[in-house]
């Protein structure tokens, strides 16, 4: 048996979310969000997923593509990638803008000084761009004040082909009680009255939680895996499918006395007689290594609760509720039925982080 580490990559998830982007945001152009290795799941399989029109009822064709540089963009030409795709940062420095028009991408422009380098150069094929604007987040963007200027620039410039997109990201959109969401929209609204061209505002939350903000295009990211951006809302109740499974199995098995530690440090007393199990998975994998005692997996589709310091390649489960177990029996660490959420919150994390931690290591599967 080679190491059973492994993540499957469930196909039919990824449909049922697009499905669920295109529910909650009707009519709306779809710009999927597979920047970070498509969040761990594997940049070029999940854009050629979304890039093949579907046989069955719902369409997972998305619109447009985001990324966060021009190597992962140059990764999906290079595959035949042909939908549009976007830099979601713009160019890091202005040599970039002619590989960006070679390759037909679109760029964000979110500084003065990416104006600038764009008015300075001719390029061979003229950009699309998105105007990136501040409207609170103070993260990337013009300051409101800059935006009309800015647009008249570029809408003068003859490096960049109009219409030219209106595009800002908002900070709390994951909160619903926050004010913060609706002052952006209406900075947002204010600044770009009357320019021409689509917008684009909404990341996951706001497709989910504010459909007042959704502009031509949405950007879904996170739920496009299956995964809640509330921590008070469930993927499940919000229709999503986790698309990532990811499993280990049992390598080892020992019984355990009252007293005895487990793992480095010792940092594991068990309070009682028990049998543990030792798992095929460690930090070296993605799983947190911060994840403490009592953290959830799934053996044999029962929970079990982590025991000890997580190592690099292997971690630890009390298997007490288990007597039953064997060696080779599968282990879920998230996916269907634990969501990735859950441990995220057990780790002091997010789920983003979890998932676009997951290793080269990892050996990946796709079913459905
Ligand atoms: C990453 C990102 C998104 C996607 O956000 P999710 O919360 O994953 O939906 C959208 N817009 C921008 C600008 C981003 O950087």
């Amino acid at each position: 048996m080679s190491r059973p580490t492994q993540a499957i990559i469930d196909r039919a998830a990824l449909r049922n979310n697009v499905a669920q982007v295109r529910a909650n945001a009707p009519g709306r152009r779809i710009m999927a969000i597979i920047k970070a290795n498509a969040y761990g799941h594997g940049l070029v399989r999940i854009a050629q997923m979304l890039s093949r029109p579907s046989e069955e009822q719902h369409e997972t064709k998305v619109d447009a593509f985001g990324v966060a540089c021009l190597e992962e963009a140059e990764r999906l030409r290079g595959v035949g990638i042909q939908c549009p795709i976007t830099l979601l940062e713009g160019v890091f420095e202005p040599s970039e803008y002619e590989d960006a028009a070679r390759l037909g991408l679109t760029v964000v422009i979110h500084h003065l000084w990416q104006i600038a380098a764009l008015e300075s150069i001719r390029v061979s094929v003229p950009l699309s761009v998105w105007l990136k604007v501040d409207t609170g987040m103070h993260r990337l963007g013009l300051p409101l004040a800059d935006t009309r200027n800015a647009w008249d620039r570029l809408s003068v410039c003859r490096s960049v082909r109009p219409p030219i997109g209106l595009m800002t990201h908002f900070a709390c959109a994951d909160v619903r009680s926050s004010f913060m969401t609706a002052h952006q929209m209406a900075s947002f609204r204010g600044v770009i009255a009357g320019l021409e061209g689509a917008s684009c505002l909404a990341n996951s939350a706001a497709i989910l939680g504010h459909p007042a903000t959704h502009g031509q295009w949405v950007r879904p990211g996170l739920m496009l895996y299956g995964v809640s951006p509330f921590v008070d809302q469930s993927a499940a109740s919000l229709g999503l499918h986790p698309v990532m499974q990811f499993s280990s199995r049992l390598i080892a098995l020992r019984r355990v006395r009252a007293g005895e530690t487990v793992g480095y440090g010792g940092a594991w007393v068990s309070p009682v007689d028990t049998m543990v199990g030792t798992v095929a998975v460690g930090y070296a994998d993605g799983y947190p290594r911060h994840a403490p005692s009592g953290t959830p997996v799934l053996v044999n589709g029962q929970r079990a609760p982590l025991v000890g310091r997580v190592s690099m390649d292997m971690l630890c489960v009390d298997l007490k509720d288990q007597p039953n177990a064997r060696i080779g029996d599968p282990v879920l660490l998230w996916g269907k039925d634990l969501p990735v959420e859950e441990i995220a919150t057990a780790a002091g994390t997010i789920p983003y982080e979890l998932l676009c931690h997951i290793a080269p290591r990892v050996a990946v599967q796709e079913q459905n």
